[in-house]
């Protein structure tokens, strides 16, 4: 059995270096997603906001492209210049369309949703899809799902190739534990009620709970948040799901003008 590791890779400089970028600087990029020209400053290169001018793509999507590109492939390369490798086979969970699409065209890649068809639950995964895959994404997905979220971790381990990855994202925080908003979930429901939504919840044990603080993303009655996951406990469950080792994939790659200011909510990568 392999010792579990984590690490951190800075590739600052092979694809531009922040920090010797000033404030106010525009950064010329490519979309690693759709091949358009862009440019931005740091600033605008943000998480969440989009920065390519063609497709609307954020720096999380791309970097998703990216780390797709760098661990399967071995090199980072804007998906529009991939040669089709249809014997690598990839899933993801509720990936957006900007790098779903194009990740579609050049690999066996099929992105999956909990609500609608193609189905899957990361929580109770089919067992044909087990071994199956060299990568597996869930972007901002992890914080979503039913407790007890470990079962999650270990299903995406489960769908890996041995030595398959899971290129992975969700919100945490640097500090402390992972924050359960509901730890014991059993036989729940959501209600709104003039715009206000409560949460009641009837535990394992017969107890009755009712929550009204809820957090959605995506809007209200959408995708309730589940959890604020910190960094620390991030890694405790890939270890524990039985993943060999861990990246945390914070380095910058101007060129696609993927850049992290800040250590945490960075992407990770999990080796199967
Ligand atoms: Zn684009």
């Amino acid at each position: 059995m392999l010792r579990f590791r984590a690490w951190r890779r800075w590739r600052g400089d092979a694809d531009g270096d922040p920090a010797h970028v000033a404030p106010g600087e525009r950064i010329p990029f490519v979309c690693n997603l759709c091949g358009t020209a862009n440019s931005g400053t740091l600033t605008e290169l943000s998480r969440e906001a989009p920065s390519c001018t063609h497709c609307g793509s954020n720096v999380r999507f791309r970097a998703m492209a990216y780390l797709t590109t760098l661990e399967v492939l071995v090199r980072a390369q804007p998906l529009p210049e991939v040669a089709p490798r249809k014997d690598i086979f990839g899933l993801g969970l509720s990936d957006a369309d900007a790098y779903a699409r194009p990740l579609a065209e050049k690999f066996s890649y099929e992105n999956t949703y909990y609500h609608t068809q193609p189905r899957l639950d990361i929580a109770n995964i089919d067992a044909a899809r087990e071994g199956r895959y060299d990568f597996v994404i869930a972007s901002d997905v992890f914080e979503h799902v039913v407790p007890p979220v470990a079962r999650a971790f270990e299903n995406a381990r489960r769908m890996l190739k041995p030595g398959g990855k899971f290129i992975f994202t969700v919100p945490f925080v640097p500090e402390g534990d992972t924050r359960e908003h509901y730890p014991e979930l059993h036989d729940w429901s959501m209600a709104e009620n003039n715009g206000r939504w409560t949460l009641t919840n009837r535990t394992d044990d017969g107890r009755e709970q009712s929550f009204t603080d809820l957090v959605f993303h995506g809007g209200p009655g959408s995708t309730l948040e589940m959890r604020l996951f910190s960094g620390a406990a991030l890694e405790r469950e890939f270890r524990a799901a039985g993943f060999s080792c861990l990246r945390v994939a914070a380095e910058s790659c101007l060129r696609f003008g993927i850049h992290w200011p800040e250590p945490w909510s960075v992407p990770m990568v999990a080796y199967a």
